[in-house]
This record gives structure tokens, sequence and C-alpha cells, in this order.
């Protein structure tokens, strides 16, 4: 479907949960968050009808995030229903990747083609301290079961803040030379309630050519990375900056809330509650979000918070 400013929906990122086994100081607050009840969040079956609805529209690509989506218990069977679905060509999951030695081999044989691992420092005790309570050496844990099950064109991605790993920028960027991965840094979101950081922790990705000169631009793969590559790497280094140079004339993609709530735009307020709907209805209220998608997110910048009302946890980033 097209929207009133002809870009074409293909994409749909569905958020299975809020809840999540790490405790990022950008992302979401120490005591977690407040639980819903059960009956308020997207039931199993309820998550395939809006898929199915969606497909109906042209949406062709499904992303699972959260919260983490890997703590949902029935994470691989929502994943091989939707890979199912006759007009889906690409399902894929976003993950913090510390339960992946468990689950990368069943996600794979379930139809996930594409998985993108969120990694912020190279260093324990850094780690331990954005995540507030995660080990490093889960993440690799899970990134070498990635691989070993075979997922291709891995993507790692990167929140670059002031302060805590401006210093990390070549050493994440080389993980292209050790592993078949690709490395993207991503500009800091000032979300609902910013978390620990404030406008002083944001840095324009400008920061990540300057550290590396010797990055050789490459054409993007359609995505909304601006791409490059170190000499002699197996992937590329990818910038998105949805704050310095918003994207928003390319963007493809809606979104669903773990509690049912068609989001238009990562940052804007509007919602439409899809809980409790048939299919055919979902139908409905997808096509009211995707024609008053907004044209752009509005001024999101260190000092204008995003307008989303929900913290990154609570939307799926
Ligand atoms: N738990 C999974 C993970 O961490 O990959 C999926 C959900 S998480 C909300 C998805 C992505 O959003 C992660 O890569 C995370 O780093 C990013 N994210 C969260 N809060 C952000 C913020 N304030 N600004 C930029 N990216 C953010
Ligand atoms: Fe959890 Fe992902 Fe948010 Fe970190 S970024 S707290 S892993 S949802």
């Amino acid at each position: 479907m097209v929207d009133s400013f002809s870009r074409e929906i293909t994409y749909l990122r569905i958020s299975v949960t809020e809840l999540c086994n790490l405790r990022c100081r950008y992302c979401m607050p120490q005591s977690g968050v407040e639980k819903k009840r059960h009956a308020d969040m997207m039931t199993e079956d309820e998550i395939i009808a809006a898929v199915r609805a969606a497909a109906s529209l042209g949406i062709r690509k499904v992303r699972f995030t959260g919260g983490e989506p890997l703590v949902k218990r029935n994470i691989v069977s929502i994943c091989r229903r939707t890979a199912a679905v006759e007009g889906i060509e690409e399902v894929c999951l976003t993950t913090n990747a510390t339960l992946l030695p468990a689950l990368a081999k069943p996600l794979r044989q379930a139809g996930v083609r594409r998985i993108n691992l969120s990694i912020d420092t190279l260093d324990q005790e850094k780690y331990a301290y954005i995540t507030r309570c995660g080990r490093l050496e889960d993440f690799y844990s899970g990134l070498h079961a990635a691989l070993e099950a075979g997922f291709k064109k891995i993507k790692l991605n990167t929140v670059l803040i002031g302060g805590f790993n401006e210093d990390e920028i070549v050493p994440l960027a080389q993980l292209t030379q050790r592993y078949p991965v690709d490395v993207r840094f991503i500009e800091l979101m000032p979300m609902y309630d910013g978390g620990d950081f404030g406008p002083e922790a944001f840095l324009p990705l400008s920061r990540v050519l300057e550290c590396l000169p010797q990055l050789e631009s490459v054409p993007t793969d359609g995505g909304v990375a601006q791409l490059f590559r170190l000499p002699g790497s197996k992937g590329c280094v990818g910038l998105i900056r949805p704050v310095s140079a918003h994207f928003c004339a390319d963007c493809n993609r809606i979104r669903l809330t773990a509690d049912g709530k068609l989001k238009p735009c990562l940052h804007s307020p509007d919602e439409i509650s899809i809980k409790g709907c048939t299919e055919a209805e979902m139908a409905e209220k997808l096509q009211q979000a995707i024609a008053n998608k907004p044209r752009w997110h509005g001024e999101l910048s260190p000092q204008h918070r995003s307008r989303a009302g929900r913290n990154m946890n609570e939307i799926g980033g």
C-alpha cells in the first residue's frame, strides 16, 4: 500500500513483548517495566492475524523485536507461522543475542532469515554497566550460535553514546574484519524518559568517519544505513542517522506494539488499537494507519525529545 506521501509501505515491525532480560540504560528503567495485564497483550493468534492482514495490504517483510523477543515463550512458533503467511518474503529478528545459544537453530529452522544483534561495547565491565546486568560472554556465545546456525548477513547494532563508547569506534568497526557481519552505528534517540543519558551524550555519526578515515563508501543495500567498508573486511560499517539526517522520506515501515497499538511512526504519539479485532478489522485499521502515516517524525534532536510517549522497549526499536 502507498501512503499519502507516495511511500510504499512493505515492512512491519512487531514488538512481541515489552519485557527484557537486560536493562540497557538508554532503553528502559532499572526497575524494568510495569507488567501489563496478560489479557491486554496481543496473543499469538492475534499477531498472526495482524501479519495476514498486513500481507494482504502489501507488507512483505516482518521483523520481530521488543523488549527482548527471545524472552517470549512462543517466539519460535510465532516466527514459524509468520514465515508461512502467503506474501511474507522475509522474517527477521532483532535481539540482544544472549538467549541465542538455545534458540538460534530453532529460529532458523522456523524460517527466520536475518537477525540483528545489539552490542554497544566490547569491554566486559562497560557491558555490565550499560546493560545493568548483562555478561559480555553471553553476547559472544549468542553471536557464535547465530553463525553456527547458518545465519548470513548478521548485523550488529551499536548505539553511539558520548562519554561511553566513542573510544571504541575503531575496535567495534573492526568486528567486520573478524566476523562476516555488518556493524551499524546508530545515533542515540532521545526517547520518552531519556534513561541515564542527556543531550550531552548525543554524538553525530560524523564522529565515526573522523575516527576511521580509511572507510570506503559502498552502494546502499536499500536499507536506512549509509554504508562503508574497511579494507580487507568481511562486512560493512553502516551509519544510521535518525537524528542528524532523518530518512523519513524513504520510510517504508509501520509498527505494532506488544499491547496491540499500530504506530505509523516511531516518534509520533499516534496509535491505533487492533487488540481484540478480527483480521478484517485489523486490515481496515492498518489501512487507516498507513493512510495517516506522518510525513516525518517531527523535530527530533538532543533537545527535542521523541513525541512517541513510550520508551524504546515499549515500542520496539
Ligand atoms: N532487545 C532487543 C535488542 O536489544 O536488540 C530488541 C529491542 S531493542 C529496543 C532494539 C534496538 O533499539 C537495539 O539495537 C537498541 O540498541 C536500540 N535502542 C534502544 N533504545 C534506543 C535509543 N534511545 N536510541 C537509539 N537506539 C535505541
Ligand atoms: Fe532490552 Fe534491547 Fe532495551 Fe537493551 S535495548 S534493555 S536488550 S530491549
